[in-house]
């Protein structure tokens, strides 16, 4: 088994003590972790300024030539690293071999972006001033990522950030710290500079508040849950770091009358079972109109039931296990809660094995109970009626969470009027609500955090404005 280091300054450095990475398929350990405290993230954090001196002063083209030889080595190992997201996620070959080749292309996306930190000049009611506005990288961005797409989901905010010649300390989900450390020696090996990407692996709770408060990290650019999210808030602000936030969601699917039943079904199965649910965009909220509702639901239920579990190398699988024993709790909690209060369970609702619980259907649950209302972040969905699209529209609008949406319907004029009222930071219109861009601003409304990843929108989060002037000639003075 191997032990794993923090990646600080260029260099592997292995902690004195360990913690252990376990595989939640097999329930083995997977790999030892270096277990970080304040100490590791203070380093990491002088390492980057460090970086960030050199990284930001270097042009445009160099930093776009080692970014894009990233995305060639990801590509390259494409087969190593979908190997340690199975084993160390539990995720099956086909979600953790898409998201390396997602990471290269991000990568490829945000090297373009180098070079492309547009300024601005406007007019100046002064005759002889001119008037400019350029972008600067904000410094050291803390990059806090979660387990469920732990390569992927880590590499969209770093590399975005790294494209706008930002350096950056990484703190994994402690669940997944070794594919942290593996892409900090990919970006090692494309030859960024030392300390320009750094990577202290332990708990948020150990780890986190040395980045979040300290005054070298000038920007914060995080993925999780809500509640994580808001205590990170609340520390950053002392210090008027500039935060990305990425949080959770209970997102709706609208299936509306027109559309062919058994195609909606197998769509919406995706949007609810990819993953085991562990996606933040999952359609956990299906909503339909109820000509067809009771249809629907139950040809959902037959798809799940016919989703073959068990082996993650097997590429038939649908998905694997949830991340560990507290999060099956969950999942059997909210279900369990569903059916005392009453709703038919129309597919699965138990423990298939292990970690892995069965694809779950949920019919008309009170939408006051937990399986409605909170993030479950597992294989479970539940389906309503609604009358008609208007009250589609204010069902799927009840949550506090507005991540993303789908909407199923072969009528356009309907469906984007869905797309325009429905509060969420995506709506997909003909797909279920889990879909992915390099270049699309992903991000939520309302507590499904703040500011917008992907493309030039995270750009512009990762820089901040200056606006300089220049005195071309005698402007009159006040005295
Ligand atoms: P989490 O909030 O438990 O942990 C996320 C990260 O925060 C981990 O690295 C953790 O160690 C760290 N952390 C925990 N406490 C901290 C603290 N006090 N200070 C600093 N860091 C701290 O989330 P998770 O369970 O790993 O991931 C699942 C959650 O992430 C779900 O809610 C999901 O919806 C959300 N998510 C959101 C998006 C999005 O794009 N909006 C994408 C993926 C996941």
């Amino acid at each position: 088994m191997k032990t794993y280091g923090h990646f600080i300054n260029g260099e592997e450095i292995i902690s004195p003590i360990t913690f252990e990475d376990l595989n939640p398929y097999t329930g083995e350990v997977y790999a030892l972790a270096s277990h970080g405290n304040t100490d590791d993230a203070k380093k990491a954090i002088i390492a980057a300024r460090a970086g960030f001196e050199t990284w930001s002063s270097l042009p445009p083209a160099e930093r776009e030539r080692v970014m894009l030889k990233v995305a060639d080595l990801l590509e390259a190992n494409v087969d190593r690293l979908t190997d340690i997201i199975i084993d160390e996620s539990g995720s099956v070959i086909i979600k953790a071999r898409t998201e390396v080749l997602y990471s290269a292309s991000l990568m490829r996306a945000a090297a373009g972006e180098a070079r492309r930190l547009y300024g601005d000049t406007f007019p100046n009611d002064k005759p002889h001033r001119l008037s400019m506005v350029i972008r600067e990288p904000l410094g050291v961005v803390a990059a806090i990522s979660p387990f469920n797409a732990p390569l992927s989901l880590l590499v969209k905010m770093i590399s975005f950030a790294l494209g706008a010649g930002n350096a950056v300390v990484a703190k994994p989900s402690e669940e997944t710290p070794v594919i942290a450390v593996e892409l900090a020696k990919i970006l090692h090996e494309a030859e960024f500079p030392s300390g320009t990407f750094n990577v202290v692996t332990g708990f948020g709770a150990e780890v986190g508040p040395a980045l979040v408060e300290s005054s070298d990290v000038n920007g914060i650019a995080f993925t999780g849950s809500t509640s994580t999210g808001i205590n990170i808030a609340q520390s950053a602000v002392k210090t008027m770091k500039r935060m990305q936030m990425e949080l959770g969601g209970k997102n709706p699917l609208v299936v509306l009358k027109d559309v062919d039943i058994e195609e909606a079904a197998e769509i919406a199965a995706v949007g609810a079972f990819f993953h085991g649910g562990q996606i933040c965009m999952s359609s956990a909220r299906i909503i339909v109109e109820k000509e067809i509702a009771r249809t629907f639901a139950e040809a959902l239920a037959k798809k799940a039931k016919s989703l073959q579990l068990g082996d993650l190398r097997n590429p038939q699988t649908a998905y694997g296990p949830v991340i560990n024993a507290r999060a099956l709790e969950k999942v059997k909690r909210h279900v369990n809660e569903a059916r005392s209060a009453g709703a038919e369970i129309l597919a699965g609702g138990d423990v298939h094995h292990g970690l892995i619980y069965q694809p779950t259907v949920i019919w008309e649950p009170p939408r006051t109970c937990s399986a409605w209302c909170e993030e479950t972040f597992g294989p479970v969905t539940a389906v309503v009626a609604a009358d008609d699209l208007d009250e589609a529209i204010a069902i799927a609008n009840e949550s506090d969470y507005g991540l993303s949406a789908g909407v199923l319907t072969n009528d356009m004029v309907r469906g984007m009027t869905a797309a325009r009222k429905i509060r969420c930071g995506a709506v997909h219109v003909g797909m279920h609500s889990f879909q992915s861009d390099s270049m699309a601003p992903v991000g939520g409304f309302g507590m499904s955090g703040f500011g917008r990843s992907g493309g030039h929108y995270s750009v512009e989060h990762f820089t901040e404005l200056k606006w300089i002037s220049l005195e071309l000639g005698k402007t009159p003075r006040p005295f």
